[in-house]
């Protein structure tokens, strides 16, 4: 299968309701350029240097997120451009992101990333301290910045229990947050992966990042 018969099975499995993030992390622009050709507007990436080399070489009319941990340093290759940052995990990094975006003139829309995944390693806020955060009122400060949702990676495993589970959980804390803070702008849960989108959309995820099931498997051993 090309990739554009598998952007055509994965679309046609999605509600109309749900927006496709084509994860195209490690993959080369020509492959991009076939997918963005069969129509694919949004593309994720996790690192922002290469997020800015593809954004040089594609199309302009391209929304690039980023979807993973972004290190402070960094926001300013992408802040020119980014449309959503899904992976916002600190106080620390909103500022950075609110300064960035007022120097580009801009209002950059981000997710807080929710941790719910068994794993230790996996980076967000938890539930509590983000609530916690909310309730301090610090974050209205940021006038260059749009609150938009929430976004999450489930633990990696075959348990679909737990996996609906934790989605669940994200959904709820999502339904909270929009009705004590930030009203219908707040509209995005983006939540689902190749392995686990369709129990993601069962748990009324409205955004679903999708790689190896449109790109293939990731190389990355020449990285
Ligand atoms: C890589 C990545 C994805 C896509 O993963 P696939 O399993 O290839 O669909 C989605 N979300 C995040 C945060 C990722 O890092």
């Amino acid at each position: 299968m090309s990739t554009v018969d598998n952007l055509k099975t994965v679309k046609a499995s999605l509600p109309e309701n749900v927006t496709l993030v084509a994860v195209s992390k490690t993959h080369p622009a020509d492959m991009i350029r076939e997918v963005y050709d069969a129509g694919q507007r949004i593309f994720g990436e996790n690192r922002p240097q290469e997020m800015r080399d593809k954004y040089d070489l594609l199309p302009h009319d391209i929304r690039w997120h980023m979807i993973g941990h972004l290190q402070t340093n960094k926001v300013k290759y992408i802040a020119p451009f980014v449309e959503l940052i899904h992976s916002v995990d600190s106080d620390r990094l909103l500022a950075v992101i609110d300064r960035e975006a007022a120097k580009n003139n801009r209002v950059i829309d981000i997710l807080f990333e929710i941790h719910v995944a068994e794993e230790e390693t996996k980076s967000g806020w938890d539930a509590e301290e983000l609530r916690e955060y909310l309730e301090s009122g610090a974050w209205r400060q940021y006038a260059n910045i749009r609150m938009r949702g929430l976004m999450t990676v489930a633990t990696q495993t075959d348990d679909e229990v737990l996996i609906h589970k934790e989605f669940s959980t994200v959904h709820n804390l999502f339904t909270e947050l929009r009705g004590k803070y930030f009203g219908p702008e707040f509209d995005t849960l983006s939540m689902g992966m190749t392995h686990d989108y369709r129990i993601a959309v069962e748990c009324g995820a409205t955004m679903v990042r999708i790689g190896s099931k449109i790109f293939g498997a990731r190389d990355y051993t020449n990285k």
